[in-house]
């Protein structure tokens, strides 16, 4: 039997006929031929059912998350939107304060317009969770760890404990840790989402989600009839160069961990940096909580913040070289952003925050280039 890694790298490995193609080929059709009998020969009848053209894929994801059954969707939005209009209307979520900026504004819009009753716990503080979880009958616990833009780790398995108890669902949004690092699943979440747009495919040219399950559960069921009646499917070829981007998953997401453990270890100690935020540092708050549930690195993401503020940071910002400056995570090559600036009206990021997405170029280019960024 080989290995997960190894099935990865193959993308399952499965040999097409008729010309035994190394790869799978690209299945465009969004129909299928019916036999005269009225049967489905191919076992497909339309595309947005679901297509032939995500198997691989999905199958990749679903082993690599321990998971019962996973499903591929158009974006990361899509598939958080998938699991919010499974809800009832009207049902309680409970959501981290520290959250990816876009879906917390989500949330947040769908609870102004009634849809869902909304309540906020501090990521870590899993006291203030159970709390809020007692506080009124609750259908969905939202986690996501580590956290945008800070780095705020929560135990998902004593969060997940907590939310079984209560009688609500847990959601991990795992798009930082990814599988390689964290499974969310076995810890006792119920569902795992990803936006696959970052390390899965992890080269900038997908915008991908995907979601995956520990059980076929009736949400779950749910879930299945949002993508097919909602429509929020993913295109065939983005299916495709997503499982390419899988097969590298395991290299990329070991070298940016590599590199941004070494970026913060050394950024700590730079006299115009204040703070340097990541789990993998003694120094950060969560440190012990991500030890406890990652393995082999706590991620490519970590946040510097200046001790000359915003206008520090920004200038920083202009100044690198290696570091492309754009929003986004998770991809090969290395990104900075002022984050406060690109979240806008109502962020909850410090102004002197400077979010780094570290990709897998030698540490020591990206290290020089922050250096003589920072520079006076
Ligand atoms: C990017 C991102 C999302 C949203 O995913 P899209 O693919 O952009 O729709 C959600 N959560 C996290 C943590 C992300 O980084």
């Amino acid at each position: 039997m080989s290995s997960l890694e190894t099935l990865t790298v193959h993308g399952l490995g499965r040999v097409a006929d008729p010309y035994r193609d190394i790869v799978p080929p690209i299945h465009l059709a969004s129909t299928f031929e019916r036999a005269a009998d009225g049967s489905y020969p191919g076992g497909r009848v339309y595309a947005r059912d679901g297509s032939p053209a995500y198997i691989e894929a999905e199958e990749v994801l679903r082993r690599l998350e321990g998971g019962a059954q996973a499903l591929l969707f158009a974006s990361g939005h899509a598939a958080a939107t998938a699991v919010l209009q499974a809800l009832e209307p009207g049902d309680r979520v409970v959501a981290p304060h520290s959250m990816y900026w876009a879906l917390r504004k989500w949330l947040l819009d769908l609870a102004e317009h009634g849809r869902i009753q909304l309540a906020f716990y501090d990521n870590a503080d899993i006291d203030g969770l159970r709390a809020q979880l007692a506080a009124a009958p609750t259908r969905l616990l939202w986690i996501e760890t580590p956290a945008n833009p800070t780095w705020e780790v929560t135990d998902i398995r004593a969060a997940a404990a907590l939310a079984r108890e209560h009688g609500a669902a847990t959601v991990v949004d795992s798009t930082v840790a990814t599988p390689v690092l964290c499974q969310p699943l076995a810890l006792g979440a119920d569902i795992v989402m990803h936006s696959a747009t970052k390390y899965l495919n992890g080269h900038s040219d997908v915008v991908a989600g995907a979601l995956a399950t520990r059980e076929d559960s009736p949400l779950w069921q749910r879930i299945r009839v949002m993508r097919n009646l909602g429509g929020g499917i993913l295109g065939p070829f983005e299916a495709w160069l997503l499982l390419r981007g899988m097969r590298t998953l395991h290299l990329r997401v070991r070298a940016a961990c590599a590199n941004a453990l070494r970026l913060a270890a050394e950024l700590e100690a730079h006299p115009a940096i204040a703070q340097v935020l990541y789990p993998g540092l003694p120094s950060h708050p969560g440190h012990v909580a991500a030890a406890a549930q990652m393995r082999g690195g706590f991620g490519g993401m970590l946040s510097i913040r200046l001790k000359d503020g915003e206008a520090k940071a920004r200038d920083v910002a202009a100044r690198v070289r290696v570091f492309k400056r754009a929003t986004s995570l998770g991809s090969v090559e290395s990104l900075i952003e002022h984050r406060a600036s690109v979240e806008g009206e109502g962020s909850r990021c410090p102004p002197d925050l400077l979010r780094l997405s570290v990709g897998i170029e030698p540490a020591d280019d990206l290290l020089a280039d922050l250096r003589q960024a920072l520079a006076d």
